[in-house]
């Protein structure tokens, strides 16, 4: 077993001091928080962090001359780790059979192809440039298991965000109105179970479907409880305001999935829109293709995504990600039960559905995204359009909700088809006629950038995670580099896409915390990742609130108060971040 594996803090901090420092010359760099854009710099790191400069004769050099350097990638929204991402596995084996990843000296053996086992997730992340992974939905009372496969995924760092929308005492403290109160317990769920943002999936929808039923609407009533998903939404923008996290409330939209949803996006977006500060989004709408549906069924179904583009140019107060389909085969899974079991409906897949406690739910379907059928190929469609339609690149990100549109693996594509017309117009012309001809995409000009490539997959990414040493390669700065044989001064990415694909897939360099862990696509060394979790400081007076839950436990619950709290040595590397309350 690789000692780095399993080492304490303390001996990975004697691997850093170790490597001393590293020096990267010559390559195009882009760091866009730092406003540098292709230019020639080097690049400079000593003990894990980005510094103004090292002794170079000590250092150990790379030369990036004809490359480009960026920052680590970041993925705001990817379920790689937990309950449901586990469940998934056993439920498709299909799914390893076909895609093995063989031991070697350095690596572990690992399979999985939309749904890969924990090193085989760490491995491909850093292979492809990335140093830093979400995982968006982990039931509080399943949090230990989360970080158990968290701390077993190799390299990079990460974090995971409890599920809030539907919890019995959240409902309870909102329909009250008791909004501090409230805050003082998502504080404590948030230190009990590490995690780092507050994740809401189709609110009041999922306590419904523990009836068998769901929410129609942001105003719908929620069953048992006097209050609706707008209050909800509402309720948590606030406790996430009081709080001061690093990253706005993370929202899984009402009617995910379902044609004629472009409203409820809208809706949800604007039910905030009072509450916002003018000083960063207050609201992450998650995987937002599946939420930009026009149409009243399936074969009317149209793209929403001209309408959810031009609110979001229009109003700061909103972030996203894309949820970019795929075609291929992959697996669903979300905390969203309802939707889950319409899609096993529609598909006639196997499905399994989970129920959390009082928590939360959640569904697993396989599925398969075909260029011929008019409503995946619409999807597909519509992801790239609220790519190419959204002005500001700092609020729209890369994310194909992994797995859910399509395995991570697929970023390198994605990326090609927002760098090149001519990328998207061979994919065009090979999906349904129907779907062709009604989207927009070919009247759509825009190419990124890659300045806004490295927006939309690191530097905005970190950005609205609050990830204050992520995403940029300034002075401070985590030494979280990827190097890409890519020549911005040779290439053109509007006719050598492929090219561009093919180097986002296989990084020239990762480097983790300044060591080198990716060379030429291959992993050459495996070390130890972070887990981030956000501890708010509320006054002592109001953390008395919570404990009077405990007495519920007792008397009605049939696991105890003391199941939440994860000990912080439970972490392998805990990475907490302060946050003072306003509270
Ligand atoms: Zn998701």
């Amino acid at each position: 077993m690789d000692s780095h594996l399993v080492g304490s803090g303390l001996a990975r901090i004697a691997v850093v001091a170790a490597i001393m420092s590293l020096v990267i010359e010559n390559g195009f760099v882009y760091d866009p928080i730092n406003k540098v854009n292709g230019e020639e710099i080097d690049i400079f790191v000593r003990d894990g962090k980005i510094v103004k400069e090292v002794n170079k004769r000590k250092a150990r050099v790379i030369n990036a001359s004809g490359m480009v350097v960026m920052p680590g990638g970041v993925d705001i929204h990817t379920h790689i780790a937990g309950a449901e991402v586990n469940t998934g596995r056993l439920l498709r084996p299909e799914d390893h059979f076909r895609d093995v990843e063989i031991k070697t000296s350095i690596t572990r053996s690992g399979v999985g192809r939309s749904i890969p086992s924990t090193f085989t997730t760490g491995y491909r992340y850093a292979r492809m440039g990335y140093t830093t992974a979400i995982t968006p939905s982990m039931p509080p009372l399943l949090a230990r298991h989360t970080h158990e496969e968290l701390d077993d995924t190799p390299i990079i760092d990460k974090a995971a965000f409890p599920l809030l929308g539907d919890s019995w005492f959240v409902l309870e403290y909102l329909q009250d109105n008791r909004i501090e109160e409230c805050a003082a317990y998502v504080a404590w769920i948030l230190k009990a179970t590490k995690g780092y943002a507050i994740k809401l999936v189709n609110p009041g929808g999922l306590e419904a479907w523990g009836f068998g039923g769901n929410v129609r609407d942001i105003d719908d009533q929620v069953p048992h409880f006097s209050i609706t998903p707008r209050e909800i939404i509402r309720g948590l923008c606030k406790v996430n305001e009081l709080l001061g996290l690093p990253h706005s409330i993370h929202v899984h939209t009402n009617n995910l999935g379902k044609p004629g949803n472009y409203m409820t996006a809208l809706e949800t977006m604007k039910c905030v829109e009072d509450l916002a500060d003018g000083d960063k989004p207050i609201i992450h709408i998650t995987h937002c293709q599946f939420s930009s549906f026009k149409g009243s069924d399936w074969r009317t179904l149209r793209s929403g995504a001209e309408e959810i583009a031009r609110y979001v140019n229009r109003h700061d107060h909103v972030s996203l990600d894309l949820g970019q389909v795929i075609f291929t085969d992959t697996t669903t899974m979300t905390a969203d039960g309802p939707f889950q079991y319409i899609l096993h409906q529609l598909s006639g897949n196997k499905w399994v559905n989970g129920d959390v406690e009082t928590e939360t739910s959640a569904g697993i379907v396989p599925f398969r995204y075909r260029r011929k059928s008019y409503v995946h190929a619409t999807q597909w469609s519509i992801g790239l359009e609220l790519a190419l339609l959204i002005d500001d690149p700092w609020r729209v990100f890369l994310t194909t909700d992994h797995p859910n549109a399509g395995p991570f693996t697929s970023y390198p594509r994605i990326v090609s088809w927002l760098m090149s017309k001519e990328a998207r117009k061979r994919t065009l012309n090979r999906i349904s006629k129907k779907a062709r001809s009604k989207s927009p995409l070919e009247s759509i000009d825009r190419e990124y950038t890659f300045n806004e490539i490295a927006v939309v997959t690191r530097a905005g990414q970190a950005r609205i995670l609050g990830l204050k040493n992520k995403g940029h390669l300034g002075i401070g700065g985590d030494g979280d580099i990827s190097i890409y044989n890519i020549d911005p001064q040779e290439i053109n990415p509007s006719k050598q896409f492929r090219s561009i694909r093919r180097s986002f897939e296989k990084a020239a360099y990762t480097i983790k915390d300044g060591e080198i862990v990716v060379k030429n696509g291959e992993v050459v060394k495996s070390l130890e990742g972070r887990t981030f979790w956000v501890n708010p400081r509320v006054s002592e007076s109001l953390m008395g609130s919570v404990k009077q839950i405990k007495q519920r436990f007792q008397d009605y619950y049939t696991v105890q108060f003391e199941n939440y709290p994860i000990s912080e040595s439970h972490l392998a590397f805990s990475s907490p971040i302060q946050v003072e309350a306003s509270v």
